[in-house]
């Protein structure tokens, strides 16, 4: 690319159900920073339930969107390892110097600054046609990759974060509860490590699709889905619960489908207000259970991710509902709260 632009375009969030495509200065390359010309940024819950008011507290104008990836077209003065033309995922930016960072765990970053300088909260500023990030932040792909598909990156990097804390081993069974799409792709995340998945949904359209991606899947509405994980597994239960879902009844149902001894129940969503976890403490001393929280991918999984999605050890296809262009963002973010899977903002190339 010989001329390099001046501008960026870019979506943000002004007040409850609105968006507005704005222009400001693309900031100057610091050393280690590359300017990415985006190719996708997928509409994440943070996202749009910020449209749809429900998590207000992050407050406005928001210049969001986190779940993207694009290719490098300018490098800063000292970036040797990425070159111009590499497909990258965004991943955390931190401060790189506190505890949290030099382990790794940049989304637990304790000074995290989630503003940008000219005020946008939230400001990773995916939704844009042009973008500057430190190279730390970023994660390569392989070219080939459906750019939708490749910003699969961050949250797939969460959900191997709590594959592993889980342990899930070869020929164990998984169950997890919510085939949305955090859900299927924790399935698609323990199918790849080898258990048995079994997915427990309500609504038919999730059902439909969780089907259709070759998982065991319960019908929530119709059937008991504690007594049918019993079924299945000769009355033992299950090795390990997720629940993609955040709600009282579904952890209940969660707890009481795992096996008699050593059932690991992973709490992979949040809700707003907050679920309550009832469960007796003598169960989980005498059972043995294990309970267990995840929030963010570390930098390790965010390689991990990029390396499954590049090799298409996988398959994020089923996950993602439409393609609109940024200018269609409001038209985008009303897609994503009547949908059911992931909207995708697509950039033509240019
Ligand atoms: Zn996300
Ligand atoms: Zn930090």
């Amino acid at each position: 690319m010989s001329q390099l632009p001046e501008t960026m375009t870019f979506s943000c969030l002004v007040k409850k159900g609105q968006c507005e495509i704005r222009k400001r200065p693309i900031p100057a390359l610091k050393d280690y920073d590359v300017l990415i010309k985006m190719k996708a940024c997928n509409i994440c819950t943070v996202d749009y339930q910020q449209f749809m008011g429900l998590r207000e507290q992050q407050g406005y104008p928001m210049a969001g969107g986190h779940e993207g990836c694009g290719v490098i077209i300018a490098r800063g003065a000292k970036v040797n390892d990425f070159q111009i033309g590499d497909l990258v995922a965004l991943g955390y930016q931190g401060c790189g110097h506190c505890l949290e960072c030099r382990h790794g765990n940049v989304s637990g970053c304790t000074s995290f600054r989630s503003e940008s300088e000219d005020g946008y909260k939230f400001g990773e500023f995916g939704f844009a046609d042009y973008t500057v990030k430190s190279v730390d932040s970023l994660y390569k792909l392989n070219s080939s990759l459906d750019p939708s598909e490749a910003a699969f990156t961050e949250p797939l990097a969460t959900v191997l974060n709590g594959m592993k804390k889980l342990h899930v081993r070869p020929f164990e069974t998984v169950v997890v509860i919510g085939a949305g799409p955090m859900g299927l792709l924790n399935a698609l995340a323990a199918r790849s490590y080898g258990a048995r998945v079994i997915v427990s949904e309500l609504l038919d359209e999730k059902i439909a699709t969780a089907r259709k991606m070759g998982f065991i899947v319960i019908d929530s509405k119709a059937e008991d889905p504690v007594q049918r994980i019993k079924e299945i597994t000769n009355g033992e239960g299950a090795d390990a619960v997720i629940a993609a879902v955040a709600n009282t009844k579904a952890y209940e149902q969660g707890i009481q489908m795992l096996k008699e001894r050593h059932g690991r129940f992973l709490v992979f969503a949040a809700g707003h207000p907050g679920p309550e976890l009832n469960i007796p403490a003598n169960d989980i001393h005498y059972k043995e259970m294990e309970i267990v929280g995840t929030y963010g991918g570390t930098n390790d999984d965010f390689e991990d991710a990029s390396k499954a999605l590049s090799m298409g050890m996988i398959d994020v296809s089923e996950l993602i509902e439409a393609r609109y262009p940024l200018q269609d963002m409001q038209k985008a973010y009303q897609a994503a709260v009547d949908g059911n899977y992931r909207i995708s903002i697509v950039f033509d190339d240019q």
